[in-house]
């Protein structure tokens, strides 16, 4: 294995993918640095709205509470809760989501008079935001360089390094491992989580990696070698043994 994997693949995705598709408009969005007010807050519940559900069905919740000019950490505060549900219903599980919203929309208000921001730990405090979700707040709101580990990271580290241990690696001891290999801004983990999850709907899918047509297939282990090596054909296995992710399927 290359030492220098991770930043390998960082490149190549970055020249394969031009356009952030599917969902450019979105990632386009959360990638971007110096937010407005109301940017940040669509990316925000953007984070909560996501998790087990795919991008068309948050954004039609997220243009229910535009219609209904919720468009404000304070706005969501003051909504009746019933009225929240109603309205990211399209998101699915819209009960606990819109507890989540109200949640985090304490925290960011808050902070709002202060010249700090939440902590990881602050955010990891408030109900329904876990650990993928709190870093992405941090990377995509706040701009902190953290790396973000998602079930389409672990998935394609096990391919990419040919090991099933990253499905259940430690979420910190991924986040080191692309800490050591990539720059340390939030820029470049914010576009890698983007890219990994692109790649992820676009060729490296869970069932059926596309491996032939991969750009990626003269770095990637799986890639290389599932075909004449039966413990690297087993990656895909527990792939699809793998339980799916509590945060979304985007
Ligand atoms: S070569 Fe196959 S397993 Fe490796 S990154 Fe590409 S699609 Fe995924």
């Amino acid at each position: 294995m290359s030492k220098k994997l991770i930043s390998e693949a960082y490149e190549q995705l970055t020249r394969h993918y031009t356009r952030l598709d599917p969902h450019a408009e979105t990632w386009n969005l959360w990638i971007k640095a110096n937010k407005s007010l109301s940017e940040t807050y669509e990316v925000a519940i953007g984070t909560v709205l996501v998790q087990n559900t795919n991008w068309r069905n948050v954004n039609n919740a997220i243009a229910n509470l535009r219609r209904a000019n919720i468009f404000s950490f304070k706005k969501i505060q003051k909504i009746n809760l019933k009225k929240l549900e109603e309205l990211v219903k399209p998101a699915g599980f819209y009960t606990q989501k819109a507890l989540y919203l109200k949640s985090l929309s304490k925290i960011f208000l808050t902070y709002s008079n202060r010249d700090d921001l939440p902590s990881r730990q602050d955010l990891l405090a408030c109900k329904g935001i876990g650990k993928e979700t709190a870093d992405s707040i941090l990377v995509y709101c706040f701009q902190k360089p953290v790396p973000i580990v998602g079930t389409y990271t672990r998935r394609f580290f096990a391919r990419l390094h040919g090991d099933v241990i990253y499905l259940r690696m430690k979420y910190e001891d991924i986040q080191q491992e692309i800490n050591k290999e990539l720059e340390t801004n939030f820029e470049v983990f914010g576009r890698f989580h983007a890219l990994v999850v692109v790649h992820g709907q676009n060729l490296c899918q869970k069932n059926d990696p596309k491996c032939t047509q991969c750009f990626l297939s003269e770095y990637c282990m799986y890639g290389k070698n599932h075909l004449n090596n039966p413990k690297i054909a087993q990656i895909q296995i527990k792939i699809v043994q793998s339980p799916k992710s509590k945060r979304n399927t985007r």
